[in-house]
């Protein structure tokens, strides 16, 4: 029986472009939900709403908030849910520190969040803080493994539409560097274990000093556990040298991590470039800059605002960026370099939009130039490598011709690297990192110097057993190539083969799947594309994310139109809306224009996957009705080009969302399955048609000058509502 206080149906409150998006979309999907009897509720999981709920004693009554995502936590192990997951900001700390002052000058009495916390007080405050850093939602709500691919009709439209690809040159000067020695991909090590055990990480110094680092690890029987670090020393020396190469190859100097999700390792990486950048400036002033509270880990924007009032170091700093290569830039009209904020280049969307570009980046002139990529870690940067070659040698794909890969990826449960952040230390001092299981085996141990970063990440059996199961079917149902991503050579992905191979043995399935390393299996997908086929990659949690950007984003101009299914594996169903992020240059363009570029066909593929499970999970046939014309209507926003336009004046988000009402309403007034909606929905669609006109001049007349929301990350409800949805004639339909 299903808890009638769950709703059938939670839609995520978010934050940035997809949220704007909802204020106009969510209306419309209630209102329709509501007349088959299928109830849509809302769970706040934006970066403001779990600032709020983690920091109850500082509020007023009123202002505080419930715990939604630890209640989607819950909800998504229970066999009733049905969630669409829109997404968030996985908040760097410039982001987090922003929020939390628009929040206090809204008048939430919140504490400041501590950059160097030194009393207990200061410290507890810093650690509830870093429980919403970085990626704080994806872990919790993803308990089950990830099906991406791009909807038949997505992928038709855009073979019909292609979009523009940047030429490539066999001249190209771009490139990937990636460290060779010294990191992560190299010192790997991995083990299975055969019986359940608990674990702690102890650092054991010269002296022979023990330094508990993290103690009450446990793991089930058969979880593959992997430990490795990355040398500063190794990596400094590799980013000195890249610094210089750049400027010799005369190319832009570009940096690409995720340090968002790697919410421990990437800052403090990305530290470490702003310090190699500016190594002349740190070498005279770093006593002065250390004085001025500046962290090299939030980046260079952070740094040139602490140093303001400091001419010298001001000089200094210019000198030194004069001398030395230019940089690849997030907005050159603004200065805004791939160093100022940590956050601001995530690899996932940042290589693919180099790739697509034809290998370009752009530079402080505002102009496109060849980029040197730097990568440091080796596990995932040869598939960038490999793609860059590729096209070096072939020329740009035709979207118009070209097949699609699908991703079958491995999640749950914190699988991998990304789930690795509460086991990943900046080592303090010289020694040696070992881990030790409960019954005193040592199970991996590292020799280590002060600064190298060291971690572990695990990965559980029953995941990987419902990733091959998954993997298997959705082989059966393509009967196309399907290859694992696992490199043999690689620690952890040698343990995970030795999953894969005796599954595929024991189901008779073997000779339908390869086994390739990514810089292999990148080659042969993109020959498979290339011929116009079909290819699965089935790969673990790193490439699952990056793939399902890098591919779309070739195949489809954007992620953002991917089908993203989690199929939870206690039974609920968890459908993500497109496998991108939440655009914040598009709430950019929508402050200062009034026009809102946001591709909502994300949320259309995700509601009709949600409506269809409903159908399927607990026999609902109006679900099922509202579902196949949900299907419908997104065909519909295909074959008459309704999506939004990028250019302020025409055809917005809100426009294409009259017309995703307009042609659900017709496909549910003019289906036979069900009459009572059909009656229900017939003069609905006849009124959305004849006030076709008013309508869209309502929408149009909105655009043009700057829109206030009355916040940025906790934006003002009735503020959002008016600029969302201006249309009174629409207002009126949908109620
Ligand atoms: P992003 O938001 O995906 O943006 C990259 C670019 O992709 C956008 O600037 C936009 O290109 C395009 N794009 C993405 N979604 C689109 C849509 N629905 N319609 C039209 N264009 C779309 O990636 P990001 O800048 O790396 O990340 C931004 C934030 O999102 C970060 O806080 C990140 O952590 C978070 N994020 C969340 C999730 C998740 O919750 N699932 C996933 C990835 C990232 P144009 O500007 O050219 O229009
Ligand atoms: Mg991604």
């Amino acid at each position: 029986m299903a808890d009638s206080t769950i709703p059938d149906i939670i839609y995520t409150k978010v934050d940035e472009a997809p949220e704007l998006a909802s204020a106009s979309f969510l209306p419309i999907i209630q209102k329709f939900a509501k007349a088959a009897g299928v109830s849509v509720g809302t769970k706040d999981i934006s970066l403001a709403g779990r600032i709020l709920a983690t920091f109850p004693e500082a509020l007023t009554e009123d202002q505080r908030q419930a715990d939604d995502l630890a209640e989607l936590g819950d909800l998504v192990k229970s066999p009733e849910a049905n969630v669409i997951k829109l997404p968030n900001i996985s908040a760097s700390v410039p982001q987090l520190v922003a929020a939390v002052r628009e929040l206090q000058n809204q008048g939430y009495a919140l504490p400041d969040y501590p950059e160097t916390p030194s009393t207990d007080a200061a410290k507890a405050v810093r650690a509830k803080y870093d429980t919403i850093k970085g990626s704080a939602v994806n872990p919790v709500l993803r308990e089950g493994n990830s099906d991406r691919r791009a909807a038949k009709p997505v992928k038709s439209y855009a073979q019909n539409n292609p979009h523009r690809m940047g030429d490539w040159s066999e001249g190209s000067k771009t490139r990937v560097a990636s460290m060779t020695s010294g990191d992560f991909r190299s010192n790997e090590a991995s083990a299975t274990l055969t019986d359940e055990a608990t674990a702690k990480i102890v650092l054991v110094g010269k002296d022979g000093s023990e330094t508990v680092l993290k103690d009450g690890l446990s793991y089930p029987a058969g979880t593959v556990v992997d430990a490795t670090y990355m040398s500063a020393k190794a990596l400094d020396a590799f980013l000195e040298e890249e610094i210089a190469k750049t400027k010799d190859e005369g190319t832009l100097f570009s940096l690409h991590l995720k340090a968002t999700m790697m919410k421990v390792s990437d800052p403090i990486i990305f530290g470490h470039a702003v310090k190699a950048f500016l190594k002349p400036v740190f070498d005279k002033y770093g006593e002065d800059l250390k004085a001025a509270g500046v962290n090299p880990n939030s980046g260079l924007g952070d740094l040139l605002a602490r140093v303001e009032d400091k001419p010298e170091i001001k000089a200094e700093i210019e000198a030194v960026m004069a001398d030395r290569a230019p940089m690849y830039m997030v907005d050159s009209d603004r200065g805004i370099t791939n160093l100022h904020v940590p956050s601001d280049v995530i690899i996932d969307a940042s290589m693919p939009a180099l790739i697509r570009a034809g290998g370009k980046g752009w530079g402080p002139d505002g102009k496109e130039h060849d980029a040197n990529c730097v990568i440091p870690d080796n596990s995932y940067a040869p598939v960038y490598d490999e793609t860059i070659s590729y096209f070096k040698e072939t020329g740009k794909l035709d979207p118009a011709t070209a097949g699609t890969v699908q991703n079958i990826g491995l999640m749950a449960q914190k699988a991998e690297e990304y789930g690795s952040h509460p086991t990943t230390f900046e080592i303090p001092h010289d020694g040696s990192v070992r881990m030790v299981l409960g019954d005193g085996t040592v199970l991996h141990e590292h020799d280590v110097e002060t600064g190298d970063i060291w971690r572990s990440a695990s990965t559980r059996k029953a995941p990987i057993e419902d990733w091959v199961q998954l993997a298997i079917d959705r082989q059966k149902a393509e009967g196309c190539e399907a290859i694992f991503w696992l490199d043999e050579t690689r620690a952890h992905d040698a343990e995970l083969i030795s999953y894969v191979k005796p599954i595929l043995d024991a189901k008779g399935v073997a000779d339908r799947f390869k086994i390739m390393a990514p810089r292999e299996a990148t080659r042969a997908s993109l020959e498979t594309i290339r011929e116009g086929k079909t290819s699965i990659a089935i790969t673990g949690n790193v490439l699952r994310d990056y793939l399902t950007d890098l591919f779309p984003i070739l195949e489809l101009a954007t992620s953002a139109k991917m089908l993203s299914i989690v199929k939870l594996m206690n039974g609920g169903g968890l459908f993500e809306t497109g496998a991108g992020g939440s655009a914040p240059k598009h709430v950019q363009q929508l402050v200062e224009q009034n026009h809102l570029r946001w591709d909502s066909l994300g949320e259309f593929c995700a509601l009709g996957e949600s409506l269809q499970f409903l159908a399927d999970a607990r026999n609902n046939e109006k679900a099922r009705v509202l579902g196949k014309a949900v299907d419908a209507a997104t065909q519909g926003i295909l074959d008459n080009n309704r999506s939004p336009s990028r250019k302020v004046g025409e055809p917005d988000n809100r426009d294409s969302h009259y017309w995703f009402a307009r042609y659900w309403a017709e496909a549910l007034a003019t289906q036979t399955e069900d009459t009572e909606l059909a009656a229900h929905f017939g003069p609905i669609a006849k009124e959305l048609t004849q006030k076709e006109e008013a309508i869209l001049s309502e929408l149009a007349s909105a655009q043009g000058s700057p829109a206030d929301l009355g916040g940025y990350y906790h934006t003002d409800p009735k503020k959002t509502e008016a600029v969302m949805r201006p249309s009174p004639t629409l207002n009126a339909i949908i109620g």
